[in-house]
């Protein structure tokens, strides 16, 4: 399953906010065997959120989008997944009645527009905060606190699925540089994919869908280089 990610809000691209939704939803979605190809910040701005959504829509099997849910001027990203999908929002019966049979909330307290979702959208109720999240076709709606955006992926996390890949890492302590050839010998050597991240030390991840050749390869690396 290929997922692409949209992380919405100003304060991510103005760096006030450290983009941790998409680190922990990259996380939980790799240890599932799910490939994430794309993790895209948009502005709090709806033509940009629905031009992203609508092109990833049609690439990914699916989407989720984090963020800009609520009932403020800058939270505009259930319109705008609506408007990517040619829909309008309207208030959803199943999230307004949700709200105040589960939420406690009285209707009257509730600002106007906050059960608003795509029309024909699965709303995703939110246990940790207000805002309801919600599903169209393949794109995912979830909140931007990331306390919000966590409780509501558990609820979801079944429907992301694939083969589980596995890993394993190698602290060398070599200049990456020198490293050239023994990353060439181990892709020929073992059917596993081989990521370099330089630091204080070069931290080797060699990853596959076969235990077996993950082990190979590690245990041949360590054989092969200086360790950290
Ligand atoms: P709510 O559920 O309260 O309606 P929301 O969906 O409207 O939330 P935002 O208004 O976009 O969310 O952001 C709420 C808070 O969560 C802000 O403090 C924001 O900085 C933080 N936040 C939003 N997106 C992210 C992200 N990708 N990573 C980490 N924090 C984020
Ligand atoms: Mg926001």
């Amino acid at each position: 399953m290929r997922v692409a990610l949209v992380t919405v809000g100003d304060e991510l691209l103005s760096g006030d906010t450290v983009n941790t939704n998409a680190a922990w939803l990259g996380d939980q979605l790799a240890a599932r065997g799910v490939h994430v190809e794309r993790a895209t910040v948009v502005p709090d701005r709806i033509a940009d959120i629905a031009r992203v959504v609508n092109e990833y829509h049609a690439e990914y099997d699916a989407v989720i989008v984090t963020g800009g849910l609520g009932p403020t001027h800058d939270d505009l990203t259930m319109e705008a997944v609506a408007t990517a999908f040619g829909r309008e929002t309207e208030q959803n019966a199943d999230a307004l009645e949700w709200l105040t049979d589960h939420g406690g909330y009285q209707r009257d307290d509730l600002a106007t527009g906050t059960a608003d979702l795509p029309a024909g959208a699965e709303p995703l109720h939110n246990e940790v905060g207000v805002a309801p999240g919600c599903v169209v076709g393949s794109v995912y709606v979830l909140p931007g606190v990331p306390a919000e955006m966590k409780a509501m992926f558990e609820g979801i996390a079944d429907r992301f699925s694939g083969v589980r890949r596995h890993v394993e890492t190698v602290a060398v302590d070599e200049p990456e540089s020198a490293l050239v050839d023994r990353f060439e010998e181990l892709r020929e050597r073992f059917e596993v994919k081989v990521g370099s991240y330089p630091g204080e030390f070069v931290r080797v991840k060699l990853e596959s869908e076969d235990e077996s050749a993950v082990a190979a390869a590690a245990a041949w690396l360590r054989e092969n280089a200086t360790l950290r």
